[in-house]
């Protein structure tokens, strides 16, 4: 430890150290200097040039930064359920009344369905009315719900909780799918309904006409070194201009944050909430495998006052295959808890470690869903766009659902856009064209009627009893009145008594 005299002169030296860089460099980088009590380099955050404008920074002066721009129909943001279901539709719809529509989609992943996590139990009703001949077109839907189980777990115990038809763990008439097969296979459909594909590129930056509304997107430039100086194989992204662009970025896209601060779209809903969840795919020992079982529990480790729960379900995919998983909401009040550390905790319960023991994790991934639901829906519509899928939330919580609701959300939003831009005598006010039927179909379709019915389940968990309160909630509520309560909870953080 230095005497505090010392310490403050090491610390003046450190920032006069830095502030001589600083003014030799205005651009960002990793500054290590020998008069600083560290030598560890103190890296930035970003280097994004939204954040670090390349005007003012002298190792971009010359670089050719023109970029190449296309024109289409329909630019869609993301190659996940919302995204595809989309652009599905809107050639189905073109094709149907035999109109020309250029519809481009732009997916970061290098391979549609790479970026989506395996694994998931699928309610149909989206992909019925998208292809009712889902299953002669050969969609990996292989694995129907035979067995549904769902547990409160205490440490060393499963305590069975019976499924009552209408709970939302219910999964009669739902599948077993691996969801990147799936999000695959939508991809191939869309591309052979004419629909232009372009994985590998992120859409980087949302662009806006003068009026103010969306313009489109560009896409990310490539050759760009960790510092934010551009390499010798720089090359810069294309912008994709179109009538209506579609953001189906998924959960906590960074072009919907750009969009509500841009359109002020969440001026009139609460803030949104989250949780992180881990899912691992297991091959498990052939004895074990029950396919068509589907597996839920809440409780331990987790205690009563942090939401959350584990999902295990058996796939036949062929091999003896598992997904399994655990979801912790990202308002537990404990600043010690991991939720990863909780998921491993979880793995090892007398009655999870037995399926699992003798079997190997071939694939693991995280990802963060949106918990806010039917209050932290944001307006969904603004000159020359809108937001799709989990991109605003269109997340059923309670049973950890959000691919039917996103499907749903993205063919709504085909068939209001493809409306709006054959209509012969469109006269629209802003260059980018507004669809806000788009809006007004989604509130009379089945996403909101189900949103709506489950709107206080996830708040309800705020209460003294914490799971056990909101379970009797949800009893209450949802399965007897059906959500049909006259009032909305919102979400509020529990606190505990002092
Ligand atoms: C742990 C967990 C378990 C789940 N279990 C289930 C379940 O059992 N059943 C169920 O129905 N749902 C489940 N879900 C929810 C489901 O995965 C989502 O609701 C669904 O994937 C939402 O679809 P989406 O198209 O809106 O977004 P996503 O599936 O997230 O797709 C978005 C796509 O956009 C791409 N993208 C993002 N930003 C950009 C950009 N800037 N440029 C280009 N591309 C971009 C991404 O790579 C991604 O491919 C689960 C989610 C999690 C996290």
């Amino acid at each position: 430890m230095f005497p505090a005299s010392r310490y403050s002169l090491q610390a003046r030296r450190c920032i006069r150290a830095l502030k001589a860089v600083q003014g030799e460099h205005v651009a960002p980088q990793a500054y290590t200097t020998s008069r600083c009590c560290s030598s560890a380099p103190v890296s930035r955050i970003t280097t994004h040039y939204t954040v670090y404008p390349r005007d003012k920074d002298p190792r971009w002066e010359g670089m050719e930064m023109e970029r190449f721009a296309d024109e289409a129909d329909v630019v869609i943001v993301g190659g996940g359920p919302a995204g595809l279901s989309a652009a599905i539709r809107l050639k189905q719809l073109a094709n149907e009344h035999e109109k020309e529509l250029r519809v481009c989609l732009v997916e970061k992943a290098a391979q549609i369905g790479a970026h989506t996590l395996s694994g998931a139990c699928l309610e149909p009703s989206a992909l019925n009315e998208l292809f009712p001949d889902w299953k002669e077109r050969g969609a990996p839907l292989n694995t129907p719900v035979t067995e549904d189980k769902f547990s409160i777990l205490t440490e060393k115990y499963r305590i069975p909780i019976p499924i009552l038809p209408g709970l939302p763990m219910n999964n009669h008439g739902n599948y077993i799918v691996r969801l990147g097969h799936f999000v695959r296979w939508l991809g191939e459909q869309a591309e052979e309904l004419g629909v232009e594909i372009y994985p590998g590129y992120a859409a980087a930056e949302v662009l806006f006409h003068e009026d103010g509304s969306a313009k489109g997107i560009a896409t990310n430039d490539v050759g760009i070194a960790k510092d934010g100086s551009p390499k010798d194989v720089f090359e810069r992204g294309m912008e994709l201009h179109a009538k209506v662009t579609l953001f189906g970025e998924g959960c906590h896209g960074h072009l919907a944050k750009q969009l509500y601060k841009h359109f002020n779209l969440r001026e009139n809903c609460e803030p949104q909430t989250y949780a992180i969840g881990l899912k691992e795919l297991w091959v498990i020992d052939e004895k074990k495998w029950r396919p068509g079982r589907v597996e839920h529990s809440v409780g331990w480790p987790l205690n009563r006052h942090t939401y959350g729960g584990s999902f295990l379900y058996h796939l036949n995919e062929g091999e003896p295959l598992v997904a399994l998983g655990f979801v912790v909401g990202l308002d537990y009040t404990n600043p010690y808890l991991s939720p990863f550390r909780e998921f491993q905790r979880w793995k090892h319960h007398p009655s999870v470690a037995c399926t699992l023991e003798g079997g190997n994790r071939i694939a693991y991934g995280a990802r963060a869903l949106n918990e806010g639901g039917f209050q932290s829906l944001p307006k969904l519509t603004f000159p020359g766009g809108m937001l799709i899928g989990c991109s605003p939330g269109f997340m059923n919580v309670p049973k950890i659902k959000g691919t039917h609701t996103a499907m749903k959300s993205g063919m709504l939003a085909a068939e209001a856009i493809f409306k709006k831009i054959t209509d012969d005598n469109l006269d629209s006010q802003t260059a980018g064209i507004h669809v806000p039927e788009y809006e007004e179909n989604l509130k009379k379709s089945w996403i909101w009627k189900e949103l709506y019915s489950v709107r206080n389940i996830r708040p309800s968990f705020h209460n003294y009893f914490g799971l056990y309160g909101g379970m009797i909630y949800t009893g209450i509520f949802y399965w007897i009145f059906r959500g049909k309560e006259p009032w909305t909870l919102k979400h509020a953080a529990w606190t505990q008594p002092s």
